[in-house]
């Protein structure tokens, strides 16, 4: 066995249907009066319901988180948290509504109880990120990291099926990489495996039956995990390209995320043996078929398939390549700007990656 480190972070989960009901208690539990409730502008009704259910025990809500957490909403919220004196954060939503909560977590150490509604895991985690004149800054600090997490399905069984599935692929994204990140160790690739099974089985189910408590519940689950191995190991080459993608050009993060996996493994292919067998044994593929099994899902889900789709123009492709080698992660197969730019392209086309190591033999190179 190789040697590792494993780094935990101390976390209440709180999982079950209509567990939010007991949010007072938990609010009370970290010996907060007064807490703040974080939503973006849709979840509003969700946050009035929470408020509610907090009685004297709230603050007030501040609904106006946005994606990317604007420096501007990270100020106007601090203004209120000031005013009111806020001794805790409740995020409801996903990863827009927990980020803001971060945000300002970072700056006055305030507590964070996160109930996430989407699967993208950033409730796990200790990474935090702010944009601030069309940059995004992001960094790593326990103190971000939400102290309680409440995962309730019944909240998710309205989340919209393309939100649902791409915020999934997110999570299968997460224990992915967890599988062969630098400082991956046995017991997050136990989570990462239990991860992959969960999300690929469940993901096309939720597109039959999305209201289904237990399907949602399976999903939460999954997502969970996700997150979880997102919050505990670095991350490798396909979390820097959606980086990149989403912050220097604009493209949507999750579906950002389902479109480049599949090319990041077929790319890691032949750097990651372990981990292929692994994600081989959790989707029920041949080895050699992770990449393109992970590409079939995506095709069932309907959701985008290249970046084309996702409005990346062909000429971007060179400059994503240079910012691909710029302060790169580490990869379990060395980063090579002319291989980058090739595996860049062929998520541009989207068409499925077959079984073969197309980044040697360049006669086999997609046309
Ligand atoms: P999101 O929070 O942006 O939500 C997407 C949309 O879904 C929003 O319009 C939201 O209002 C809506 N929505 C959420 N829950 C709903 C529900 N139950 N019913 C109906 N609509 C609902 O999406 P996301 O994918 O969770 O988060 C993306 C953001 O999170 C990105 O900015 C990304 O960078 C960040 N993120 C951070 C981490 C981390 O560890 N820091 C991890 C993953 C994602």
């Amino acid at each position: 066995m190789k040697p590792f480190n494993y780094d935990s972070y101390n976390c209440r989960v709180v999982f079950g249907a209509d567990s939010i009901n007991n949010i007072k208690a938990e609010v009370e539990a970290l010996k907060s009066k007064k807490a703040l409730v974080i939503s973006t502008p849709g979840r509003l009704d969700i946050a009035k319901k929470i408020d509610d259910l907090l009685g004297d025990s709230s603050v007030g809500i501040f609904p106006d988180a946005v994606q990317h957490v604007p420096i501007e909403t990270v100020e106007n919220c601090l203004e209120i948290v000031d005013k009111v004196k806020a001794d805790s954060l409740i995020a409801i939503g996903g990863g827009s509504a927990i980020g803001l909560a971060k945000a300002i977590s970072l700056q006055s150490a305030i507590p964070i109880i996160a109930i996430p509604t989407t699967y993208s895991g950033s409730e796990m985690t200790p990474i935090w990120g702010i944009t601030e004149k069309g940059q995004k800054k992001t960094g790593n600090d326990p103190i971000v990291k939400p102290q309680v997490v409440i995962y309730d399905p019944v909240l998710t069984t309205g989340l919209p099926k393309h939100i649902s599935v791409t915020s999934g692929m997110n999570a299968i994204a997460h224990c992915v990489e967890g599988l062969y990140t630098r400082n991956s160790n046995p017991v997050i690739t136990l989570i990462a495996e239990e991860g992959i099974r969960t999300l690929f089985a469940i993901l096309p189910r939720i597109l039959e039956n999305p209201s289904d408590l237990e399907i949602r519940s399976e999903a939460l689950y999954g997502s969970w995990l996700g997150g979880t191995v997102l919050g505990s190991v670095g991350m490798a080459l396909h979390h820097k390209l959606c980086h990149i993608l989403g912050g220097s050009f604009g493209l949507p993060h999750a579906e950002t995320h389902s479109v480049v996996l599949p090319y990041v493994i077929w790319y890691n292919f032949s750097h990651i043996p372990e981990a292929t067998e692994i994600m081989a044994r959790a989707i029920g593929s041949k080895e050699e078929d992770v990449a393109g099994s992970l590409f079939d899902l995506a095709l069932a889900l309907g959701i985008p398939m290249s970046l084309a789709d996702l409005g990346l123009k062909e000429h971007d492709l060179d400059q994503a390549a240079e910012l691909a080698i710029i302060n790169t992660y580490y990869n379990p197969r060395p980063i090579d700007k002319s291989l980058i730019r090739q595996l860049l392209q062929y998520a541009y086309q989207g068409k499925r990656p077959e079984p073969g190591n197309f980044f040697v033999d360049t006669e086999k190179q997609i046309q």
